[in-house]
Formats: C-alpha cells, sequence, structure tokens
C-alpha cells in the first residue's frame, strides 16, 4: 500500500526531527508529517541557540544520554558538513545549596566528570562579564557549549530524506486510531497507515491524545538578546561559556556568549501557563525591565539596549523529568516530547532511542524517570 509506512512520526521539531533520521538510518519505511515547515518558530526549538552541559544538576541520570547525544551531534555534524555545536565550557552558579550548584557537583562526582569549583571572586576575576554574589559558588565543565538548533533540525530532517525518509510539512495530524495491524493518522491532506506511530508533537501533544488527560502544562517563555555596553569583548565566546544561574532561592536564568546578535539571556521557568495556538508572541515592556534588572544585577556589561526577543515554549510536565514512554492503550504508539525546558542537548540521542524502542522494543538507555507516572 503507497500508504503504508513501518512507522510515522508526528511532529519534526528537535525529538521528531533526531527521529525520522534515525529510522530511517536504520532502514525504516519512515514518514514524518508536520503542522508547519520545520524549523519554524512556532514550537520549542527556535531561537538560535540552546545549551548543551554535562554535570546534569536536574539528576544524573541523564548523564549517559547526554554523552550519547554529544558523539551524535559530532557523528550529525560530519554527516551534514555542519557546524552544530559550539564548545564554550559552562559555568552552574548558586549558593551552595542551590540545586543547580549542588545538583552539578552532584551528577559530576557520580558521573566522574571533569569540573572546577570556583568562588564568586575567581569567577569575577576569570569570566569579568558575570558578577556573582559573594555567597554563590560556580561548577565549571569543560565540555558544556551551544547547539544551533534550527541547524540541528534542518540537519537532521534533509540527511532523514537522503537516507529514504518521507516528510510531509504543513498538514496538521487531525486525528488517529489504533487498528487490528498498527495505526491510522488522519491530517487535513489525507489518511496514513503504520505499524508504529512516535508522537513528537511538542507542546501540541494533550491535544492529540486527549483521551490520556497527560498533566502536562504549556509554559510561555521569553528570549532577550542586549547588546554589551562599554566591552562586547567580554561576552566573547573565548572570554565567556555558557552559564545558568540559581538566585533568590527559586529563581533561575542563563546566558549565552555574544555571537554576533547581541548577549542572550532568559529566565528559566516563571512564565505563564499558556495554550499553544493562542499564546502571545509580543513580549511586553514590563517582561524587558524584568530580565534588565537581572541583567544589571549579574551581568551589567550587557546592559545596553535590547536588539531583539522572541517567544518560545516549554512543555512541562509536573516533576520536571521527561516523558519518554509507550501509549498505555497501544503499545504501537510511544510518546516523546513534553521535555520541560531541557530536551533539546539530548535530542539527537532521544531520536537512537526512539528508533531503538520502535524496532527492538527497548533500549540500554534508563528510562525509569521518564516513564509515564501518575501524580497526585
Ligand atoms: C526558550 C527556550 C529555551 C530552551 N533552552 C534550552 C537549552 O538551552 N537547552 C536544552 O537542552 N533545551 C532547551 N529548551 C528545551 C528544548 O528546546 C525543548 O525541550 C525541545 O526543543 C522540544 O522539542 P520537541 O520536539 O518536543 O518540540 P518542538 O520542537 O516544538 O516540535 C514539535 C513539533 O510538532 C509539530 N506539531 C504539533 N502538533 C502537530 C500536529 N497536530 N500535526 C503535525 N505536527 C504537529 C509542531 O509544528 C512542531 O514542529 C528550551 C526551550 C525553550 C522554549
Amino acid at each position: 500500500m503507497p500508504n503504508h509506512f513501518d512507522v510515522i512520526v508526528v511532529g519534526l521539531g528537535a525529538m521528531g526531527s533526531a527521529a525520522v533520521y534515525h529510522l530511517a538510518r536504520r532502514g525504516q519505511k519512515v514518514l514524518g508529517i508536520d503542522r508547519f515547515a520545520s524549523p519554524h518558530t512556532f514550537g520549542s526549538s527556535h531561537g538560535q541557540t540552546r545549551i548543551i552541559r554535562e554535570a546534569y544538576f536536574e539528576h544524573p541520570t541523564y548523564v549517559p544520554i547526554v554523552q550519547r547525544a554529544y558523539v551524535l551531534w559530532d557523528e550529525l555534524a560530519r554527516e551534514a558538513g555542519a557546524e552544530l555545536l559550539l564548545k564554550t565550557g559552562g559555568l552552574m552558579i548558586g549558593r551552595p545549596d542551590s540545586v543547580v550548584f549542588s545538583g552539578a557537583r552532584r551528577s559530576a562526582d557520580t558521573h566522574r566528570l571533569p569540573h572546577e569549583i570556583l568562588n564568586a571572586e575567581q569567577v569575577r576575576r576569570r569570566f569579568p562579564a558575570l558578577r556573582p554574589d559573594d555567597d554563590m559558588s560556580a561548577i565549571l565543565e569543560p565540555r558544556a557549549g551551544i547547539l544551533f538548533p534550527e541547524r540541528c533540525i534542518a540537519s537532521h530532517l534533509s540527511l532523514a530524506v537522503r537516507h529514504g525518509a518521507n516528510l510531509r510539512t504543513e498538514e496538521p495530524v487531525l486525528r488517529w486510531h489504533k487498528t487490528s495491524e498498527g495505526v491510522t493518522i488522519v491530517t487535513t491532506r489525507g489518511e496514513y497507515h503504520a505499524d508504529h506511530v512516535v508522537f513528537s508533537a511538542g507542546s501540541w501533544v494533550t491535544q492529540l491524545l486527549p483521551e490520556l488527560k497527560l498533566p502536562f502544562k504549556v509554559e510561555r517563555q521569553v528570549l532577550f538578546w542586549f547588546e554589551p555596553t562599554t566591552s562586547p569583548a567580554l561576552f566573547y565566546p573565548e572570554r565567556c561559556p555558557i552559564h545558568l544561574w540559581q538566585f533568590d532561592d527559586r529563581r533561575f536564568f542563563y546566558g549565552f556568549p555574544e555571537l554576533g546578535e547581541g548577549v542572550k539571556v532568559a529566565a528559566h521557568h516563571a512564565g505563564a501557563l499558556v495554550s499553544p495556538d493562542s499564546i502571545c508572541r509580543e513580549v511586553a515592556a514590563e517582561e524587558i525591565g524584568a530580565m534588565r534588572s537581572v541583567v544589571r544585577r549579574f551581568l551589567p556589561a550587557a546592559d545596553g539596549p535590547l536588539r531583539s526577543a522572541t517567544v518560545c515554549m516549554y512543555t512541562n510536565t509536573p516533576d520536571e523529568h521527561f516523558w519518554i514512554d509507550m501509549h498505555p492503550e497501544c503499545s504501537r504508539a510511544i510518546i516523546a516530547s513534553p521535555c520541560s525546558g531541557h530536551g533539546f542537548k539530548f535530542s539527537s540521542a532521544i531520536g537512537e532511542i526512539l528508533s531503538q524502542l520502535v524496532t527492538e522494543g527497548r533500549t540500554g538507555f534508563n528510562l525509569g524517570l521518564f516513564r509515564a507516572r501518575s501524580f497526585t
């Protein structure tokens, strides 16, 4: 049947583009479908840069997966002939009992990762753009850096096609159902059949699977690019690693070196809960003011004019760990998307894991934290 595939991947953002690539590389007859023309600016994967880091403060379980992701990003860059990852090193900054500092230290110790521990004065001396409070400390990890998300997605997609994948864009999936042999996917343009389906629809995944009443919340997040004031060189990658901060108890923000577009910074969480179809994409003056006050406090040399800002979405689980598992009523359907604002770096490895789950029914990685789970 021409409309029958081994696997259909719904959503071709970070996770879906990697999944179609790995499935096609394994010789699967794969169809990828997206409601937009990926890469695009309506989901969770735009904005020029994403942090990759190894001393993972969220949990040591993530470390082997990100280590595999590094290998796969390198392979993809070689195959695509594109620069996808820039290593800058990374600083996880906070008070000694903060989740960011203590969690990064735990992962570094558990997995014996190379790292240095710096006090505030050492951070200020070595990285003069960054001005932590006196009672803050930092973990400096050498392998952290920057991924270029639009390029990563475009590389996965174009190479997937080279390996035989079929892609259909600007074709929203409307609904799906299981059949005796697999699944049927209904889009605005037709009907497709497959043995397996991967749902990697990001912030829209709950709409596609209403029967599951999945506990995910979509959170609006704003990215800002500020012009440096007097000394732009302080922010060049040689002198400014990526940096992620916890301050005033449970507030988080992160920033990137200057790559020619301004100094990019953003709060991590603390955004409004929204629907992906009606999210406000304008950035209000109060939002710019709130971000600027954080910049003034911790990165005063980046307090120049705002160059640009854009709106993006996190899809959060209640415990902020990923959700990668079979559909509870259909073992031929896999759900893989809600990555709670920290998933991009893993997407090359998650694509490979999804291809293993589809073709072998198992993966060597420990996905225990990411299984379907209930919250009371
Ligand atoms: C502001 C911001 C900063 C972030 N920073 C980092 C970072 O520094 N490091 C990091 O590792 N992670 C970071 N993340 C998280 C990371 O970017 C996301 O976890 C990841 O991009 C999510 O990928 P996804 O494939 O689940 O979603 P998406 O990339 O949004 O893909 C979902 C796709 O599904 C498609 N789709 C939806 N519904 C349908 C439908 N009905 N039919 C067909 N297609 C459909 C959409 O069009 C979209 O292309 C950040 C996220 C944001 C928003």
